[in-house]
């Protein structure tokens, strides 16, 4: 026996009409003889308005509810899907997390799955169910609460199950037909990749791509899980869309194999703080604590033994961070003279295992920014990227020209 894992994301079920016709790419793999486990997302744009009414009725929300409302877009997708399959004469139903029961930690919002028992499905298959229909996004945490991982989390549901089942592949279907150089909604030179290295993906992913979870690629690193990414929108073999694979299978080798962007930055600087040991630790514990996830950070030069700290954080972020730091400036735990939000930023990286090998990529990068009038507020660089933090309204500019810069819409 084979099984097969599909995730189909938000625009994939977007309303019956779209769940349809998953259903019959669905059907397509049971008739080739493939167990099928269908990880459904909810319907496009369900979760942004569940998110929404949560900030509106508490801004400060308390993580463990804000789960309880935003996994429910997907408990109505893997109902109906269920419904479509049974329609068409396949054996199928559906799985909410905690009935599997996807076991995760309890970091509400950004929950980590630690457990997927096998044997409630297996014995369905056993008893001649072909499809399980399992709720992506969602899971429960050891205090029997739900959990949610994280936007776009349905990505890792599905890599997953695939880990766990021990699946021949896993198929992400999506409203795009693979993985691009970029964006391919912002920079129409974006070229389709027929396949990715691992670290090139999990960098393009942490960096904004979302085309697929950061978590989801780590997961299929790390228990060789066959993944591709395809489009529902069109006639697929087995060899279409993008596969996420080794290095070692990759024959391109340009310096940068892609460019990624995070619209929804925020630049935070405190500044006059004294510049002593202890003080970035005093700065930023009550952040992680508040659950800020801080990305960027730059000390400033000192003078007169005071300092200003700058760092970034989602935009989104911005009330809980500066919450968390006035509460320490007023117990007394650090001082500052101002807070200066720039809640206008956005972030534009360069991504590439060739840029081990190749010098010059940053110079490169800050030239072709340079040439189009874009001011670098923030730099940051690792062995295979380079991000900077720009205006935002100069984000989709920055993009074309570094996917110019690099040459990217032709292939090494
Ligand atoms: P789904 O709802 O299927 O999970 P997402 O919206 O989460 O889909 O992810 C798909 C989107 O990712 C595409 O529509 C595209 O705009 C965006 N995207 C960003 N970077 C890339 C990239 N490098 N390649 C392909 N798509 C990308
Ligand atoms: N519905 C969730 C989200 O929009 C999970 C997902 O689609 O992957 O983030
Ligand atoms: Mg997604």
């Amino acid at each position: 026996m084979s099984i097969l894992v599909m995730k189909f994301g938000g625009t994939s079920v977007a309303n019956v009409d779209r769940i349809a016709r998953a259903a019959k790419r669905v059907a397509v793999e049971v008739a080739k003889g493939h167990d099928v486990i269908v990880i459904v997302s909810a319907m496009a744009g369900e979760t942004n308005k569940l998110v929404g009414w949560v900030q509106e009725t508490a801004p400060l929300y308390d993580a463990r509810e804000y789960d309880a409302v935003t996994s429910s877009g997907e408990n109505v997708t893997a109902g109906l899907m269920a419904l479509r399959l049974q329609e068409m004469d396949i054996p199928a139903r559906s799985w909410q997390g905690w009935q599997v029961p996807v076991m995760t930690t309890s970091a509400h919002g950004s929950a980590r799955i630690e457990a997927i028992p096998t044997e409630n499905i297996l014995r369905k298959f056993g008893e001649g169910m072909r499809v399980a229909v399992v709720a992506g996004f969602q899971g429960i945490s050891p205090e029997g609460r739900i959990t949610t991982l994280g936007r776009g989390g349905s990505d890792t549901t599905a890599v997953a199950f695939a880990a766990a089942f021990d699946a021949v592949r896993c198929d992400i279907y999506t409203d795009v037909d693979g993985v691009y150089t970029t964006d391919p909604r912002i920079c129409d030179k974006a070229r389709k990749l027929d396949r990715i290295a691992f670290e090139e993906m999990l960098e393009l992913a942490s960096l904004g791509a979302k085309v697929l979870q950061t978590r989801s690629v780590e997961l299929a690193m790390r228990y060789k899980v066959k993944l591709r990414v395809l489009s529902s929108f069109e006639e697929q073999t087995d060899e279409a869309g993008t596969l996420v694979c080794d290095e070692e299978d990759i024959m391109e080798s340009n310096a940068v194999a892609g460019v990624a962007y995070s619209r929804d930055e925020a630049k935070m600087t405190l500044t006059g703080v004294a510049d002593r040991p202890g003080i970035a630790a005093a700065i930023f514990g009550p952040l992680s604590e508040a659950g800020v996830n801080v990305d960027m950070i730059v000390q400033n030069i000192s003078e007169h033994g005071q300092t200003d700290m700058t760092f970034s954080c989602p935009n989104d972020q911005v009330l809980r961070a500066e919450t968390a730091l006035n509460q320490a400036q007023a117990r007394g735990d650090i001082r500052f003279e101002e807070l200066v939000t720039d809640q206008g930023v956005a972030k534009v990286s360069v991504v590439g295992i060739g840029m081990r090998s190749h010098a010059g990529v940053a110079a490169q990068m800050f030239k072709a920014l340079a040439a189009e009038g874009v001011n670098i507020k923030v730099i940051t660089t690792s062995e295979i990227k380079i991000s900077v933090l720009i205006d935002r309204k100069y984000m989709e500019l920055a993009v074309q020209a570094l996917h110019d810069a690099f040459g990217l819409d032709k292939a090494a």
